[in-house]
């Protein structure tokens, strides 16, 4: 299959990173990737849900990276795994041999080998400029469900509808569930048991870079884990910090001990972001030394330096992301032509373990097996967002009072950068909105049956 035809599978079925941005499948496909990684670190603590997708779907998920290599005419396809992920690899190994242009590069169980940067210098040794793309140093990373989504478009011509979620925590039986777009948060976690804690407070995407959520958030094509913590919890307390608290946190007790930037991970690679500096500077609101507020363009908001390295409990991350939105929405442009240093031998023993990580934050105690079920669950309503992905919302196809399946197209691609949306349950429209169509669902199609057509916008009926 060529790159265009794949392409356009892609966009239809509405394939997008599934995690982090969301950003669309079909717009990495590039002829300069020479290199294509399938991201498998899975580094936020807690988070079990890419090891087991492929380990129990290993063939199919190699065979559709091989697919999007010979699209874009890799020379390399490199599986990124944590040598801790001791079946997964063994699945791994047992069909690698039918995939000549394909290897595996073990990583260590530290954080954050799954950032695309860290990952792609772990297993390439390339290191991508600061401020660039992966695709500038010809490589491309996808991740595992995004890779098994492929698999399904391409084989089964089954677009997105629905999730792979780690629910974990403060819940009676941590699982893994398939879930349909647009249910909600609360929905998600009643399938882990009850709550076993009594002010129950949510993190969606892990505790490192997820965000607090309520209850009744729809789940989207990003959303890859629920983190269920008691509210008094230090993740939540750090998450519920206010930027100008911490600003003057910040200028009472940072004692300049370098250990964020020391232990920053971009830092490391020879990017010139330097928290310890930017601390200083904003504390001292030092704006001749103009070059450090510009460098917090080049942190990947990984969260180390605040959840993690810093002796006084400070928050950098939190502080630099805030200057960092600043300048963006003051159209400040990313500095371009910032060459990284050298990468110097002492990363090599300043890398986080998952363990220390882990024991610092508190979590050990919820770090049990979320065992997995691929199958489905059934809802009765869901609320589809227009929006869940980067670039421009899918336009709505359908109005209130239609009869959809499982599977037709709810909103197509918008121009430019953007792909299409999908019912996720068979029922009826109740509501159309430019942010998001609510479906009841009926379960097994009750009595309303919607025609089969060619064209998906067609696919549906009035009632
Ligand atoms: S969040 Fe902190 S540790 Fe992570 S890249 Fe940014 S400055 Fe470095
Ligand atoms: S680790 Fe904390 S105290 Fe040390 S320089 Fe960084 S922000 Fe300041």
């Amino acid at each position: 299959m060529d790159m265009k035809e794949l392409s356009g599978i892609l966009r239809s079925c509405g394939i997008v990173g599934a995690g982090g941005a969301g950003f669309p499948t079909y717009a990495k496909l590039d002829a300069r990737a020479k290199t294509i990684i399938l991201n498998c670190a899975e580094c936020e603590p807690l988070l079990k849900l890419h090891r087991q997708l492929l380990e129990k779907n290993a063939w199919d998920i190699m065979s559709a990276f091989q697919l999007i290599g010979d699209a874009v005419g890799a020379d390399e396809l490199v599986i990124g795994i944590k040598k801790a992920y001791k079946k997964t690899v063994e699945a791994l190994d047992s069909y690698i041999q039918e995939f000549p242009k394909m290897r595996i590069g073990l990583l260590d169980e530290v954080y954050p080998a799954g950032d695309e940067v860290v990952l792609i210098y772990e297993v390439t040794g390339k290191v991508v400029r600061p401020g660039g793309l992966p695709i500038e140093s010809g490589v491309a990373v996808f991740n595992v469900e995004t890779v098994y989504n492929v698999f399904k478009a391409v084989n089964e011509g089954h677009p997105v509808t629905d999730k792979l979620i780690s629910v974990v925590g403060e819940v009676e039986h941590p699982v893994t569930v398939r879930v349909p777009l647009g249910c909600t948060v609360d929905d998600v976690v009643a399938l882990a048991g009850s709550v076993t804690t009594k002010d129950p407070v949510y993190v969606l995407g892990g505790p490192m870079m997820g965000n607090l959520a309520s209850g009744s958030q729809p789940i989207t094509k990003t959303t890859n884990a629920i983190l269920v913590l008691p509210r008094a919890h230090t993740v939540v307390q750090k998450k519920c910090s206010k930027a100008s608290i911490d600003l003057n946190r910040a200028a009472a007790s940072c004692c300049q001990c370098t250990m964020c930037t020391d232990l920053c991970p971009r830092n490391l690679l020879g990017h010139p972001i330097e928290p310890h500096k930017f601390m200083l500077a904003a504390t001292c609101k030092d704006v001749q030394k103009t070059e450090v507020f510009l460098d917090t363009m080049f942190c990947s908001s990984c969260g180390l330096c605040e959840m993690y390295s810093c002796t006084q409990s400070l928050s950098p991350r939190t502080l630099i992301t805030e200057y960092k939105g600043g300048l963006r929405k003051a159209g400040v442009p990313v500095p371009k032509d910032v060459l990284p240093e050298p990468v110097g031998m002492e990363r090599s023993y300043r890398k986080v373990p998952m363990e220390r990580l882990m024991a610092r934050l508190g979590l050990t105690k919820y770090n049990v097996s979320a065992p997995m079920d691929n199958h489905c669950v059934s809802m009765d309503c869901v609320r589809i967002l227009l929006s869940q992905h980067i670039g421009a919302p899918a336009i709505a196809v359908v109005k209130a009072g239609d009869v959809v399946e499982k599977g037709h197209m709810i909103a197509k691609p918008a121009n430019g950068l953007s792909v299409g949306i999908h019912a996720s349950v068979d029922g009826r429209v109740r509501q159309v909105t430019d942010k998001f169509i609510i479906i009841d669902a009926v379960p097994d199609g009750g009595n309303l049956v919607a025609p089969a057509a060619e064209d998906d916008t067609e696919r549906t009926k009035t009632v």
